[in-house]
């Protein structure tokens, strides 16, 4: 490993311990997947010494990439296994989907803005994430085609619960979605069950609007 990469390798594991583990996360997969993925290539040049560091960082169009320990909770919330397809509303930088690329079979994905989108795609050919599908539109209203998901992760604040991202969950699916105001949001899972959803929350929570149809107002 060249010196670079190798102070980057360092940065992911002190993270990892750090930020994530420290924090009570669990969820084996999670952990292997954060001191894998590249967070550094997520950003932009003048931000990657910043990557690994405990916050949220801009990523361009007024967005962010979400503070590693949130993604680590939202990952494990989502109880990824290896065979299921996951469907990701706000794919931002692509972190989220890479690390969830790591789980699971195959991770659908959705971006509204036109530049992230086309950046995301090339990042994720050169890190070689063949199980991520990608898609430019209004990811408020899901994705019908390619439901029902066994998870769905909700990447930017919502104003209620899309029933129409419920209706895309398969029986036991879990979807995790940031709820409330512009300001600030309650995290909440969701499973589905035959005969409804139970309903959980993670606690507060900071998130970009999501904009659109089931979203906000731009
Ligand atoms: N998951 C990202 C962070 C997302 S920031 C990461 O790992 O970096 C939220 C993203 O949601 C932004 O890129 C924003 O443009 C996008 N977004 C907001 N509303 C959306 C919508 N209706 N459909 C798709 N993407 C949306």
């Amino acid at each position: 490993m060249n010196k670079e990469a190798l102070k980057y390798t360092r940065l992911r594991e002190d993270m990892v311990q750090r930020q994530i583990e420290a924090r009570g996360i669990t969820d084996q997969n999670v952990l292997a997947a954060m001191r894998k993925v590249p967070r550094h290539f997520f950003v932009s040049e003048a931000l990657m010494d910043q990557a690994y560091g405990d916050f949220p960082l801009p990523i361009g169009e007024q967005q962010t990439i979400s503070q590693p320990y949130i993604v680590a909770e939202m990952t494990q919330a989502l109880e990824p296994k290896k065979d299921d397809r996951v469907l990701e509303l706000g794919t931002g930088s692509g972190y989220q989907a890479s690390v969830l690329a790591e789980i699971v079979y195959r991770v659908y994905t959705i971006e509204r803005k036109h530049s992230l989108f086309i950046k995301t795609r090339k990042i994720f050919d050169r890190l070689k994430y063949h199980n991520i599908v990608t898609r430019y539109s209004d990811g408020s209203t899901g994705w019908k085609e390619e439901s029902p998901f066994d998870g769905i992760i909700v990447t930017a604040g919502a104003p209620e619960i899309p029933a129409v991202l419920v209706n895309q969950l398969a029986i036991g699916g879990r979807m995790v979605i940031p709820v409330g105001d512009r300001h600030s949001q309650e995290l909440i899972k969701i499973i589905r069950q035959h005969d409804g959803i139970e309903k959980t929350s993670l606690g507060g929570c900071r998130f970009v609007k999501l904009v659109g149809e089931y979203g906000w107002e731009e």
